[in-house]
């Protein structure tokens, strides 16, 4: 639908979410490959991506908001991966399979020849930085190579000289807001830090050198990483992986809400078509278009928001990250509830101990009791022990977050354990931290996962081997279930990290009863005993699948197909479909071999 025909079909109807609608109207302003020079009947501006459909207005005391109820896709201007994953990801289309290295600075990769010669027009200046990386480096084989912050301003920096520092795409770059003079001193000191580091990177000798990229003294150059530290977002897989940053400048035009009606996401490519990745803004609540646009509140209806922060941590964390990083202090709706001592955040809350399902908030010395917010019952408890449990919670949450890569054994320890201490004190698997550590734990079980499948694969296989890997898969599905169990108490429908890890718990069911294609005549699992086996854990996995395949159209857009994700969940979900019908006969079969056709004595 074009956005006029949106537009009449809006006026003449009482408007909905976009969420249900099956055909969401978007808008593809794709920047293709070699678009860093603009075509002369463009607008000046932001308004190289920003579709006619939107508004953009200036809010009292916020600066620029955009007002709309459309999605939107465009590609990023600037992306850059981070260091370990440089030699993984293609380093202009993020695709995983890498085949080609640049033979000049022998460190970024590219999926194949055509990616390589789209990247060249930024990466030939990146290259020269990166070789001067290289041999100005103690071990010439493993060099080390700047982090990804550092790599991006450059590459803001050359696509400005790209298009001509008095360009509007150059002007668009810039005109991102920028904190200098409201920064934290502990950003003063990694804005700093990043100033000498993006030096010595671009290998400036005098600071003449710098007029080049239009940065004509050390205020310039302050505003530059203060922009860019704002403006930034995580680049990421489609199913979610962090893997750099991404610059966007019609996407950065969003204001914040711990509370959002949208999503930024990178579905993958769009119908398989090349390109750097496809950035897009997605509605995940309603967002009223017809009622009345207000000024003062930070999330009126009418206005789109997205979050700059993980929305499942705890208000004062939220805030915290916020005000450290964009120096503001959040004033949204769910912040605003939060104050309010009678309000349960499901981020921050203790089970009924009388287990009616309901919840109540954390004890605390001048509320030394729960207060369930179903059942109503209010019970005394030791507010010392659930305290002490959170404080050990927050400690351990640091700890393995530091260790799941270096040391996943030892942060596997921990968490089983820590995880145990806040269970048995009652705090909800949505809150914090004990959500984080079920996360942690489901991602380091994830990994040894599939070390464990690598290992059996091709050897012949002994009971006790199978067995530690079924111990292990069904330890990933209760942990992913409990996962699920928290996310859905924290986040709304439709979230991507809600619909992601409901597709990976989906697979993980999927996972051994595919492995064989003979149906096993076990018993129906018994249904106390989760995760259950056989042709019940075929069809767990198909209930998972299907939910997650409608968070996913949601997510990531029904355009899309819910994305990369969503398009395999599709097939995954048709084979297993067929798989069911197969195992159904097969247990028809043995059943009538072994009982009905028995000889009668
Ligand atoms: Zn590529
Ligand atoms: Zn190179
Ligand atoms: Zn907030
Ligand atoms: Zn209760």
């Amino acid at each position: 639908m074009s956005f006029r025909g949106l537009r009449a079909s809006r006026d003449k109807k009482q408007a909905k979410s976009f969420v249900t609608d099956q055909t969401p109207p978007s808008v593809v302003h794709d920047n293709p490959p070699d678009s860093i020079t603009p075509t002369p009947s463009e607008k000046p501006g932001f308004r190289y991506d920003l579709p006619a459909s939107m508004e953009m207005r200036v809010v009292p005391g916020k600066g620029r908001a955009v007002f709309s109820i459309t999605l939107l896709h465009c590609r990023p201007r600037v992306l850059v991966l981070s260091v370990p994953n440089i030699s993984r990801y293609c380093s202009y289309c993020c695709a995983e399979l890498v085949t080609k290295r640049c033979s000049a600075c022998r460190t970024v990769w590219y999926c194949d020849l055509a990616c390589q010669k789209w990247d060249w027009t930024l990466h030939k200046s990146e290259c020269d930085c990166l070789g001067r990386v290289r041999n100005l480096s103690s071990d010439q084989e493993n060099p080390s190579i700047p982090p990804d912050a550092v790599r991006c301003l450059a590459r803001i920096s050359f696509a400005k000289v790209k298009y001509g520092l008095h360009s509007d795409q150059a002007k668009e770059l810039d005109s991102f807001h920028s904190l200098k003079g409201a920064l934290s001193q502990s950003a003063q000191t990694s804005h700093t830090q990043l100033a000498h580091a993006l030096v010595q990177y671009l290998g400036v000798e005098a600071p003449t050198d710098l007029e080049q990229y239009g940065i004509r003294s050390a205020g310039d150059l302050v505003d530059l990483i203060s922009r860019f530290s704002t403006n930034t977002h995580t680049l990421t897989t489609p199913n979610l992986t962090q893997i750099g940053l991404a610059v966007s400048p019609v996407l950065s035009l969003f204001n914040h809400s711990c509370e959002p009606n949208a999503v930024l996401v990178f579905p993958g490519s769009p119908r398989g078509e090349k390109g750097s990745p496809s950035m897009q803004l997605v509605c995940i609540r309603d967002i009223n278009p017809g009622d009345e646009v207000s000024m003062d509140s930070t999330s009126p209806a009418g206005v789109i928001v997205v979050s700059y922060v993980d929305t499942t941590l705890p208000c004062d964390q939220r805030r915290t990250q916020l005000k450290d990083t964009y120096g503001f202090d959040c004033t949204c709706t769910l912040c605003q509830r939060s104050e309010n001592p009678t309000y349960v955040d499901p981020r921050a809350s203790i089970y009924c101990p009388a287990r009616c399902g309901g919840m109540s908030f954390f004890p605390t010395p001048e509320r030394p009791y729960v207060e369930c917010t179903a059942c109503k019952k209010r019970a005394p408890t030791e507010v010392e022990a659930v305290q002490d449990a959170l404080r050990i919670g927050q400690e351990a949450l640091d700890k393995v977050t530091a260790l799941q890569d270096s040391d996943p054994a030892y942060a596997s320890k921990i968490a089983t354990n820590i995880i145990s201490l806040l269970t048995s004190a009652g705090v909800a698997n949505g809150s914090h931290p004990l959500l984080g550590l079920l996360r942690s734990q489901h991602y380091l079980l994830t990994i040894s996962l599939s070390s464990s499948a690598d290992a059996i694969t091709g050897t012949t296989l002994t009971a006790s081997v199978k067995e530690e890997h079924q111990k292990l898969l069904d330890d990933a599905i209760r942990t992913a279930a409990r996962v699920l169990q928290g996310l859905v108490e924290v986040l709304p429908m439709g979230h991507p990290i809600r619909a992601i890890h409901l597709s990976e718990l989906g697979l993980l069911c999927a996972t051994d009863e595919t492995a064989s294609n003979v149906p096993a005549l076990s018993l129906p699992a018994n249904e106390k005993v989760f995760p259950p086996t056989g042709a019940a854990r075929l069809q767990l996995a198909i209930n998972y699948l299907v939910e997650a395949r409608k968070e996913l159209l949601i997510a990531f857009g029904a355009g899309t197909e819910g994305g990369d994700v969503g398009k395999k969940v599709r097939e995954t979900l048709i084979q297993l479909e067929a798989e069911m019908g197969i195992w159904k006969e097969g247990v028809k079969t043995a059943w009538k071999e072994q009982v009905l056709d028995r000889p009668q004595r």
